[in-house]
């Protein structure tokens, strides 16, 4: 009965964000129908440029009318400086979004990990999140969460709507419910703003969440600060990449990839790395993990390509500096 009353709370703070982005989603929109008009036009000059060559359209055509192609937002006015620092909570993930107004923690490591996360943020002067991303319910991704609750306020929670049955998970929610800190469910391009940041939500899809696949459920988002992106996705695998792919096609280029559940090769497939076709990797994971992470042939794959990679386990923390056109990095 708690749960529901908490589902249909959830339901309004939902409807309640979508008001609020009612005219920047219209927008977009409108943008997004001058394009397909723009298209159109491109399709129709290839006709008489082809001789009337039908076919060769067809590749136009089916981008502008067949791919169900979602946008994202791809760009933001930024105004001052954003930091993105990957905590090394050994095997687990934590990532701490800071920009001048807003703040934003993305998993919370492990519960031994729960003191670190909570002690840097002390550190930090950091007394509130407007969002903590818990992108799916295993223990090295909430596990601390319950420290950060504790510590600091949190205004609003993001997580795909599947349980665990851990008492982890039941006392994470518990403190979420004690605090009633609204709690979003977010839909595949749900956009959200961070300060002079914002990001777009890249998966699940409904029907990629399941309690049977808690992987396969982790909320991804692509965050913009100026012309800068960085795509982290959890533990979301090939399955999940190959969606994103397919919905968002090229937009998902960006020049930072937290590569998928700390680097395993059920993650980050050929044809998602290729989409993102980052400039750095990093990879969150716990030196001599059990799991053998991050996996050989995913090292192999991001320096096939050309892509600097930093790892946790090897370096300790480290942080993405952005102004909004360029990213400096602070390595240990
Ligand atoms: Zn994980």
């Amino acid at each position: 009965m708690e749960e529901h009353s908490s589902k249909q709370r959830n339901k309004r703070n939902q409807k309640r964000k979508h008001d609020q982005n009612r005219s920047p989603e219209n927008e977009k929109r409108q943008f997004g129908t001058q394009k397909r008009i723009r298209h159109f036009l491109i399709g129709a000059l290839a006709i008489i440029l082809t001789g009337g060559g039908v076919y060769e359209l067809f590749p136009l055509f089916a981008e502008s009318f067949l791919t169900p192609q979602m946008e994202l937002l791809e760009f933001t006015e930024a105004s001052g400086e954003m930091r993105v620092t990957f905590l090394d909570v050994a095997q687990g993930d934590c990532t701490i979004v800071q920009t001048e107004e807003q703040n934003m923690v993305i998993d919370a490591g492990n519960n031994h990990q729960g003191e670190t996360v909570a002690d840097w943020l002390e550190a930090q002067g950091i007394t509130r999140l407007d969002y903590l991303i818990l992108t799916h319910p295993d223990a090295d991704h909430i596990g601390g969460a319950d420290n950060i609750l504790r510590t600091v306020d949190v205004e609003r929670v993001i997580m795909p709507d599947v349980a665990n049955d851990t008492v982890t998970y039941e006392e994470v929610m518990d403190l979420i419910e004690a605090q009633e800190i609204p709690v979003d469910f977010p839909e595949v391009g749900d956009r959200y703003l961070l300060g002079d940041a914002g990001f777009t939500v890249l998966c699940p899809r409904p029907e990629e969440v399941s309690e049977e696949d808690l992987n396969g459920s982790s909320v991804g988002i692509k965050l913009v600060h100026g012309v800068n992106s960085f795509v982290m996705c959890g533990d979301a695998e090939a399955g999940s990449e190959q969606n994103m792919v397919h919905t968002f096609g090229d937009a998902l280029e960006s020049d930072v990839l937290k590569c998928g559940h700390h680097g395993s090769s059920t993650s980050n497939s050929a044809s998602f790395l290729q989409k993102v076709n980052p400039t750095w990797a990093v990879i969150s994971c716990g030196r001599d993990n059990s799991y053998g992470h991050p996996h050989v042939e995913v090292l192999a794959e991001l320096q096939d390509a050309d892509i600097q990679v930093y790892r946790t386990d090897e370096l300790g923390t480290v942080t993405a500096y952005s102004d909004g056109q360029e990213i400096f990095w602070e390595l240990p």
